[in-house]
């Protein structure tokens, strides 16, 4: 842990202070050329008391735009001081959680996970037309039956075929020769080039797709590939929650993760964070963004430096030891529902370590789902129910859901 410190809230004000400071202002300093500006003063007043000591709200009303990748290149120097903070922020995550290297990264911070999985793929279909002269119907995305809808969105919008592989109904798992087959099977249909998804933590069922058998049938295929892990809900959970995990840049095989921190770190919407080895963002390179500073290699392009401000705080202020420590609560609170749950008999999938639990459709009315908000695979049919032990589901939320789960199966 090289990146990520602990820090008190004196310590993060100044810090983000002096980024402010280092931005130019839109209240005291000359921009005279953008087409933006601090937030309207007459809704968003730039004295108004809630802004003392709360350096995300000052960022928010001076509106500074992170637009551009800036591990690539110094974008917009207006805003430099903050965007210094995004880097270190992702220097935090692809360091100190994903095991990077120094400077052998790049990434940003997303509109959300469906974007950096869209921009993932983007950047390696660019790379397999660019360097191998591919056409589009030879790239193939490859991902579980499990995954998250964004990958599907990302086969429409690039026009690449999606193939999901079926995964065991038991441990939610491909099957390694499951895999082989799907990829000999595209092979047969012409496809020569591979983008392949694995997850970090399901939406639905919270699994995980160990990295080794996805790598030992890829290689087994000969066919080009490249590997992105979508951590998007589990990337800020399961390295915590199970520290032996392999799926980390520590990995030759892994090019790229998404991770999300708008869903466990609890912070604002706009927080979608993508990582990718060096030498790849400049297949999305956008010349034609010649009027920005930095030109673009992402997908969103303006986008507000207020969340980057966010996120940097919620993980300085609790450091990596305590962040573990949140984790490990969670775990421990999993471990109490699923032993009530084993005491009544009701069969549940839960990925070892995870937080979300599922209950199978047989246990739960739509009454009792509606009741506690816990949430369907399939809202018009119903398979599966899940709950997910956030930091506000706690066990006094819990038990009155486990008293009319046992009276709806045990007294009907
Ligand atoms: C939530 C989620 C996404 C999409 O993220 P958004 O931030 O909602 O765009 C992608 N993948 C997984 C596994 C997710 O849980």
């Amino acid at each position: 842990m090289k990146y990520w410190k602990k820090r008190t809230a004196r310590e993060i004000q100044e810090r983000i202070e002096l980024a402010l400071s280092q931005n130019r202002s839109f209240y005291d300093q000359p921009i005279l050329g953008l087409p933006a500006s601090h937030l309207d003063s007459r809704i968003f007043p730039r004295e108004s008391p809630i802004l003392t000591g709360a350096p995300f709200l000052q960022t928010l009303i001076n509106n500074p735009n992170h637009i551009g990748c800036h591990t690539v290149t110094q974008s917009e120097e207006t805003f430099a001081g903050t965007h210094d903070i995004e880097r270190e922020l992702l220097r935090m995550i692809a360091c100190d959680i994903f095991k990077a290297d120094e400077e052998e990264f790049d990434g940003y911070v997303a509109s959300g996970g469906t974007e950096a999985n869209i921009q993932a793929v983007w950047i390696y279909r660019e790379f397999f037309r660019r360097e191998y002269g591919a056409e589009l119907q030879e790239i193939g995305l490859f991902t579980s039956v499990d995954t998250h809808y964004s990958i599907s969105k990302a086969s429409n919008l690039l026009n690449i075929p999606l193939y999901k592989i079926d995964v065991d109904e038991k441990n939610r798992q491909m099957a390694e020769n499951t895999i082989e087959e799907a990829l000999e099977k595209a092979k047969s249909e012409g496809i020569r080039y591979v983008i392949f998804i694995g997850n970090m933590m399901t939406t639905m069922f919270g699994s995980v797709d160990p990295i080794e058998p996805i790598v030992r049938a890829l290689k087994a295929s000969n066919l080009e590939y490249k590997l992105h892990y979508d951590c998007a809900y589990g990337g800020f959970y399961y390295p915590f929650a199970n520290p032996n995990t392999q799926i980390d840049f520590s990995n030759p095989e892994l090019n790229s993760l998404t991770i999300d921190a708008h869903k466990m770190v609890q912070a604002p919407y706009g927080t979608g964070i993508f990582l990718i080895r060096k030498g790849f963002m400049h297949y999305t390179h956008n010349k034609d963004a010649s009027y920005v500073q930095g030109e673009d290699y992402t997908l969103v392009g303006s986008r507000s430096g207020a969340n980057a401000i966010a996120v940097w705080m919620i993980l300085s202020t609790y450091g990596k030891y305590g962040w573990t420590e949140k984790t490990f609560i969670l775990t421990r609170r999993t471990d109490w529902l699923c032993e009530q749950l084993e005491d009544m008999d009701i069969e549940y999938f839960r990925q070892a370590y995870s937080n979300i639990v599922t209950i199978h459709e047989k246990y739960i009315t739509p009454e009792l789902a509606k009741k506690y908000y816990v949430v369907p695979d399939n809202h018009h049919q119903a398979k599966w129910y899940k709950l997910i032990i956030m930091d506000h589901v706690d066990l006094e939320q819990l038990e009155p859901f486990l008293k009319d789960l046992k009276e709806l199966n045990f007294n009907p």
